[in-house]
């Protein structure tokens, strides 16, 4: 049990790996709270984590919303220790026909969305506690159509360094969790037939040095390392859970 007596918030937590990394921290010990917008799977997630977790509607992209959801949560649970910075969308936008709309939204969403998180946190975070804010392959690797989404994900390896400086005094770490291909619902479609999912998963071997597409649990597991003691020296940093997509020529 590596989280025994911690509170951990994990926006996105009613979906793919935001859900498995709550599975994961319920198991070790933590209680958690998660937000998402979907009141529906925050309702099944509330049930299948039982009761040491918390589900509250939240829209990212609403400040006033998010800290609203934290402060109920804190009252609820205690101060946090863990914070996991989760929640995203995809949201296509190649150079030829992205619409403005779009581009915002996947901007609103994953970057300042992340900010205003970390931010809502502050007042209820407790010392020593460690962020995870979830990057992407995305920010390093130039697959056509993301604009949007990597200059966001780029955006939050950034943002990380920098809140790990301003936070350091109080020995909070902030850090980023970076997957590759990871089979979840944010694939839409690609992944929403089994045979669409096979054809996917060949796919998406071809470009991965370990030949596989990854699973949330790869996901949770470096995000509990990085929630842990186990990584309490690791600061500003990112680590890629890509199967050597990045580290590939
Ligand atoms: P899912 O679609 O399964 O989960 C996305 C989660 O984000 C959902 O819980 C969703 O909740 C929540 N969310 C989206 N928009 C908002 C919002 N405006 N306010 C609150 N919650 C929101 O996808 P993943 O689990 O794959 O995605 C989780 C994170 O992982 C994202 O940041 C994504 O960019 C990142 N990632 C995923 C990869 C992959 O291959 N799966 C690869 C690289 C990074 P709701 O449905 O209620 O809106």
């Amino acid at each position: 049990m590596r989280l025994t007596n911690t509170t951990a918030l994990i926006t996105g937590g009613n979906s793919g790996i935001g859900l498995a990394t709550a599975k994961l921290f319920v198991a070790e010990g933590a209680k958690a709270v998660i937000t998402g917008r979907n009141k529906e799977t925050l309702a099944a997630a509330a049930k299948e984590l039982g009761p040491n977790a918390l589900a509250l509607p939240a829209d990212a992209t609403d400040i006033a919303a998010t800290e609203a959801a934290i402060k109920h949560g804190a009252e609820k649970f205690g101060k946090f220790d863990i914070v996991f910075a989760n929640a995203g969308i995809a949201g296509g936008t190649p150079l030829g026909s992205a619409t403005l709309d779009v581009f915002e939204k996947v901007i609103s969403t994953n970057l300042t969305g992340v900010f205003f998180t970390v931010q809502s946190a502050l007042p209820y975070l407790n010392d020593n506690a460690s962020v995870i804010l979830n990057g992407s392959v995305i920010s390093v690797l130039g697959i056509p159509g993301y604009s949007a989404y990597g200059a966001a994900k780029a955006g939050v390896r950034a943002m990380a360094r920098i809140m790990a400086s301003e936070l350091s005094p109080r020995g909070i770490r902030v850090n980023v969790v970076a997957p590759g291909a990871i089979r979840t619902p944010i694939w839409g479609p690609a992944t929403a037939t089994p045979e669409a999912e096979k054809a996917f998963e060949k796919r998406i071997g071809m470009m991965t040095p370990l030949g596989r597409l990854g699973e949330t649990d790869h996901v949770a597991k470096t995000v509990l390392f990085l929630a842990s003691d186990d990584s309490s020296h690791v600061q500003g940093q990112e680590i890629f859970v890509d199967g050597g997509a990045v580290a590939s020529p």
